[in-house]
């Protein structure tokens, strides 16, 4: 599938008169078109939440465009339950899945009505020692261990992972929690990341739901939801087949039907907290080459870095380029695409055979929907770009202003001098 930027090079020209580069830039079409896609897949099951993962675009501008699809949102830390709740969600609209919580994550969790997703076996005493009584409503993370695989190879190491409770300790865990007085009972688990593969999530929801029936007869939990989690991967390169999302849909009630509903559960809801087949395609970052550099190789200098996507200098990841108004031209040049960190792994990308880049030209970097501004920090003082939402009307709507020197200095509240740095710019 080739990679289409969402704007062309007189209407990147035209966006940076008012919003210089670098910017992260959505596509309100896509995420609309594809979150119906999601709600359309899954509507054979008629409790199906997609709670979508704050984590990967906490961006409550973006985030009410997926409202309009019946979503709600997983949050991972106290920030982004507090987001959350100020954008009017409450109660079952907010999933909890953090692991090694603090306490008054907790605790907040708790007083504005989230379903709590525990992480251990060790957390039911904990959250009881905190909240006096345990809600009425929770859930668990599984993890059983071992590899998980996949037919066309892709496979995941749930056995090294931090998260979740064993086998054993699913079915101690909800016969405790069942004691405590806990009614309604959901399950975890998120065993592969970044899967490009329709067979995933079936694969999942067949291990999770012969699960069900068995804690279900085993320990008498009312076991009312299966969060199937995040996990479903879009393709970074080029030549990947796209996942499909209805035949994801299909897949899943087909295990549904052969293990749930035989069992006498056909009534429980399907979840799932997806970040990045929600987000990621639908946003790119848009720098400008500010530098060429003739050395043992050859490297084009951008005006973005790492802070603005950390993705491939944290793991080798690959992110697609264009560059604007050179679309058709052949990728005869062999270049390394450099930020300023100084960090030799600020490169977003490395050896990548692009057309000829000349100073001015703006490169297109895409699928940063998803990860990419999230993961932004201040290393080497550099400040995080502003994000902008490319609207249905093909309107550009601000929906993040850039940090200024000022946000960077704002913590320094022992320091009064930085509190005037305004003359200063
Ligand atoms: C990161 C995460 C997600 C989202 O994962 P994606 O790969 O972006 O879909 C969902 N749930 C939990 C608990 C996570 O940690």
């Amino acid at each position: 599938m080739s990679k289409v930027p969402f704007i062309t090079k007189e209407e990147a020209q035209e966006i940076a008169k008012t919003y210089p580069t670098p910017f992260h830039l959505y596509d309100e079409r896509g995420i609309r078109a594809n979150a119906k896609a999601v709600k359309e897949a899954f509507a054979w099951n008629p409790g199906f939440k997609e709670y979508f993962a704050v984590k990967a675009t906490p961006n409550p501008c973006l985030i009410q465009i997926l409202r309009d699809y019946g979503c709600g949102c997983d949050c991972s830390s106290m920030t982004e339950l507090m987001l959350s709740k100020a954008m009017g969600m409450e109660g079952a609209d907010i999933m909890f899945s953090s692991n090694e919580t603090p306490e008054e994550e907790y605790a907040y969790a708790a007083k504005i009505g989230a379903i709590i997703n525990l992480d251990d076996i060790t957390h039911i005493e904990f959250v009881e020692n905190i909240l006096g009584k345990l809600p009425e409503t929770m859930s668990c993370r599984y993890n059983p261990g071992g590899v998980f695989k996949m037919s066309n190879g892709i496979m995941d190491n749930p056995g090294d992972s931090k998260y979740g409770f064993t086998t054993e300790q699913m079915f101690d865990g909800y016969r405790i929690l069942k004691e405590k007085g806990v009614k309604n009972f959901g399950i975890h688990a998120f065993l592969a990341s970044n899967t490009v593969t329709n067979e995933y999530y079936p694969m999942l929801a067949k291990q999770l739901f012969e699960l069900a029936v068995r804690l279900e007869k085993e320990t008498g939990a009312d076991i009312k939801f299966i969060n199937l989690s995040g996990g479903v991967g879009i393709p970074y390169q080029p030549d990947q087949e796209p996942n499909d999302i209805k035949a994801i849909g299909e897949g899943v009630r087909k295990v549904f039907e052969e293990v749930l509903v035989p069992a006498g559960m056909g009534d429980i809801a399907i979840y799932t907290e997806m970040g990045r087949f929600m987000m990621g395609p639908y946003g790119q970052l848009v720098t400008k080459a500010i530098h060429e550099k003739h050395i043992h190789k050859e490297y084009i200098g951008v005006d973005a870095c790492a802070v603005n996507l950390m993705r491939p200098a944290m793991y080798g990841a690959y992110h697609h380029i264009t560059v604007l108004g050179k679309e058709n031209a052949p990728c005869d040049h062999q270049y390394d695409i450099a930020g300023s960190l100084c960090e030799n792994n600020d490169k977003f990308a490395v050896d990548r055979m692009l057309p000829q880049i000349d100073k001015g030209d703006y490169l297109v970097i895409h699928d940063t929907g998803a990860h990419g501004y999230a993961m932004g920090y201040n290393y080497n003082g550099k400040l995080k770009s502003v994000e902008l939402l490319l609207k249905e009307d093909g309107s550009v709507e601000m929906i993040r202003r850039a940090e200024t020197p000022k946000d960077y200095f704002a913590t320094f509240d022992c320091l009064p001098i930085y509190q005037n740095l305004e003359k200063e710019f």
